[in-house]
Formats: C-alpha cells, structure tokens, sequence
C-alpha cells in the first residue's frame, strides 16, 4: 500500500511538474527554475529560456530537482558547447547541492562496511570517466550497495542531505548519463549481480541489476534459452543499464523492445522508498504498468535493482545469410519473409 501511495506522489508530481514546465507563465516559477536547472549561455548575464517545449528536455530536466538522481547527458554541454537548443548551454553546479563531508562517508561505511565504500583516486578516474571518453567528472565517491536494502538507505541519506547521485551500471552508455556531471556520488550497482531465480517452464528470469548482460546470456544458453537482448557492451554492461537506457541491440527485430519483455522491476526511489514491480507474469492487468516510466528512463525517476524478463526458448538452429538488395523496396520485401515462412 506504501509503495503506491508513493507511486502515486511520484506521478502527481511528474503532473505539476509538466504543467509548470508546458506553462509560460510559470517560467520562472519556483522550485523547477532554481539557478542549477537553468542553463547559462556563454554570455553569462544572458539566460536561455527555460521553456524549449521539448518534451524530452522537459523529462530530463527531473534529474535538477532537489533530490538530483542521474545527471543528464543532453546538459553535459559544458566543454564541447554542444547545442541543447537552439543556442549553445553550458551547465552550472547547483549551489544547494551539498558536498561530501566526513559524516557522510562514516554513514556510508557504517551500512556499506569500508569495501562498498570506494575513494581510491584510480578508481574514481575510471568511474568518472565514459566510454567514448567526451565527459568527465569530478566525483570524489562510489558507494557499492549489495542490496536494495542498502541503496534505499544511502538514497534516503543522500536526499536528506541534499547530496547529487548519479546510478552507473556497467559505463558502457554512449551519452554521458552514468558519470558525474561534477562531483555527484556515484551508486554502482556492479555487487548487486545474482541470479535469482530462472522458471524454465515460463521462461522467466528474475536477477539482481548489476548481473553483466554475457553472463546472463550465458547462463540462459545452459538452460536452453535466449536472452531477447544482445549487444556490442554485453561483456561489461549490466542488466540495469540496459533497463535504464532501453537498450535495444541486436535482436530487437525479432524479439521486440524491452517494453515487452521485461515484465517487472525493482525500483528505488530518490526518497528511499523501494517500490516492489517486480511481477513475473505475463498477462498482469493489474492497475497501472508503472515499470515502463523507469525503462528508458536513465535513472532519472529511481534506481532499478531487479528485474523480471522473459525469455524465449533458444532456437533449434541458425542460419545467417547475407543480402544484397537494390532498393528499399526489397529490403521491405525481406523483412516481411521470415514471418511467413
Ligand atoms: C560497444 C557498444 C555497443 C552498444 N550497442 C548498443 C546497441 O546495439 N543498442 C543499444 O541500444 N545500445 C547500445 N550501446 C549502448 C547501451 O545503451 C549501453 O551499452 C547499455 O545499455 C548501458 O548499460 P550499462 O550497464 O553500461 O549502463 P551505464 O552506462 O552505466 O548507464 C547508462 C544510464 O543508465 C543509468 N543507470 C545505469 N544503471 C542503472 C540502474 N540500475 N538504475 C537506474 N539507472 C541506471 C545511468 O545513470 C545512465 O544514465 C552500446 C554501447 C557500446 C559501448
């Protein structure tokens, strides 16, 4: 009962938010236009328009508010002066947010112990750093929870403390949203990494969000499934960071998006509230299908820490061809064979 009457908070203020934010008049309305979340042009005594009208922008402007989980790659414009609309943005820290005290870090260690609780400067360049290396922060902490239990508390400390986080699977991201935009704390989920349970009858996964996508398509091989999702970071992306960034990949033709298969999903949320999706059915009407606002949602809403997903039975052969077509119209022609052979 907590957990939706949480869930609903959470949607109605997604509400206020996009009616503040589609409404001109609110534009300078507090709390959404407090100095972190407007965007500063190179001119410094010129700011942009809040209001772009994107709807995309619109959504990752969530990760500014108070609790500021995630950091938003379209703002990580800071040193390449990339456009986020229609003029050139760089971003500034917001001056509430807290920095990391020695309290903070005797909290964490009290609930993580001293090995979830990373400083080391080696360790932190890697974290703070992205895969096509074009964003770098300045994180001085990685907190390493193995539990949900965990992460709800470090989030509820965080909140309470006014303190950044940005959630960071396996970094293999091509935007920029698992590492710090300045010094936010970095959540990894890379502990939380088990199988929990596998219903070879329904073909039904449940893992923890740090398990690294090969593995998991390994250990379903041995079951005589399929993973429905396979790319090119399998060897160090993790489930989570696929969930969060609706990865699509290399099978999404022939066994759809992850809106499908997934069916279920652990969350917590930035006030530490855990919210229990995570349903293993395949036909679930119950009420609304919350999980689908935190696929695809780059840890803007809360962070995943299990997911539910179906699988398909593995296939009895493979037959890879290659075609050459001369024009779109017989490319159409092959993508409609398949499905009727
Ligand atoms: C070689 C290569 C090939 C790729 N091929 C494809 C492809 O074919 N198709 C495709 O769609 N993508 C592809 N990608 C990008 C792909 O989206 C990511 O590789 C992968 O899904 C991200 O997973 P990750 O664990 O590395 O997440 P990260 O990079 O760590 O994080 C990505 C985002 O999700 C958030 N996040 C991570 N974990 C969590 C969590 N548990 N809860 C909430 N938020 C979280 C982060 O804050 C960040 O915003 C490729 C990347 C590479 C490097």
């Amino acid at each position: 009962m907590e957990d939706w009457k949480s869930t609903y908070r959470l949607l109605t203020h997604c509400k206020h938010f996009f009616h503040r934010r589609l409404n001109p008049n609110f534009h300078n309305s507090k709390p959404f236009c407090t100095s972190g979340s407007r965007y500063h042009c190179s001119q410094p005594s010129e700011l942009v328009k809040p209001y772009i009208g994107n709807y995309q922008q619109e959504f990752q402007t969530f990760k500014h508010l108070p609790v500021s989980l995630g950091t938003n790659p379209w703002n990580r414009c800071r040193n390449q002066y990339r456009c986020f609309a229609s003029q050139a943005t760089i971003i500034q820290r917001r001056p509430d947010f807290s920095t990391v005290s020695s309290e903070d870090l005797s909290y964490f260690k009290n609930i993580l112990g001293e090995r979830g609780v990373v400083q080391d400067e080696e360790t932190l360049d890697a974290v703070n750093t992205d895969w096509m290396r074009k964003y770098k922060g300045t994180s001085k902490l990685m907190l390493q929870p193995r539990t949900a239990e965990e992460v709800s508390q470090i989030l509820k400390y965080c909140n309470s403390r006014c303190l950044a986080v940005v959630p960071q699977g396996g970094n293999t991201g091509l935007v920029g949203g698992s590492v710090p935009a300045f010094d936010e704390v970095i959540v990894s989920t890379s502990h939380m990494n088990k199988i929990i349970s596998f219903d070879k009858v329904s073909g039904i996964l449940v893992c923890e969000a740090g398990c690294i996508l090969e593995n998991l398509i390994a250990f379903l091989d041995n079951q005589g499934f399929v993973m429905p999702l396979d790319l090119g970071a399998k060897g160090s992306c993790q489930i989570g960071g696929n969930v969060s960034t609706n990865a699509g990949g290399l099978r999404l033709l022939r066994y759809g998006s992850l809106h499908g298969s997934v069916l279920g999903l652990e969350v917590v949320l930035a006030n530490g509230t855990v919210l229990d999706m995570l349903g293993t059915l395949r036909k679930d009407n119950t009420g609304y299908d919350l999980k689908h606002l935190f696929i695809g949602s780059e840890g803007s809403l809360g962070i995943v820490t299990k997911v539910s997903i179906f699988t398909p039975p593995k296939l009895s052969s493979v037959n890879v061809c290659f075609l050459a077509c001369k024009d779109y119209a017989s490319c159409l022609v092959i993508m409609v064979l398949p499905s009727e052979v």
